[in-house]
């Protein structure tokens, strides 16, 4: 079994084949054998073209949870890559303010901000998970 497939969850759905017949015919359309197993009865599942965990005994859809931290690290990647658009945003909207201020006082205003957003940003860059 792969390491990140740690929880699993079988769901009692009633969307299931309705009868034997019907799960023999899917199964000639391609279905196939994984190395998963069932987490209620430790049969092998079997994936459907549509990808698709089904458990032949339970009769029921499973579905696969990736593991917690797998999830977490996802989400907050998700919210670097947020914050880094608006930072981003945020500094080609200076620059351009930059290249059409003409008062000293403003431009030095201005630098000092991007300066900042830059650092920020490198630092964002860092604090992503690979
Ligand atoms: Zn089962």
């Amino acid at each position: 079994m792969r390491t990140e497939y740690l929880v699993l969850e079988v769901l009692n759905l009633s969307e299931k084949p309705e009868n034997l017949q019907q799960m023999v015919d899917l199964l000639k359309q391609g279905a196939t054998l994984t190395e998963l197993s069932c987490p209620a009865c430790a049969s092998p599942l079997f994936r459907f073209r549509n990808s698709e965990l089904w458990c032949a005994k339970c009769e029921k859809r499973v579905i696969v949870v990736r593991e917690e931290a797998e999830v977490e690290k996802a989400k907050s990647n998700a919210n670097l890559m947020a914050l880094e658009n608006t930072l981003m945003t945020k500094i080609e909207k200076l620059k351009q303010k930059i290249s059409d201020e003409e008062n000293v006082d403003e431009l030095q205003k201005l630098s000092a901000a991007l300066a900042s957003f830059l650092e920020n940003l490198e630092k964002l860059k860092k604090m992503k998970v690979t």
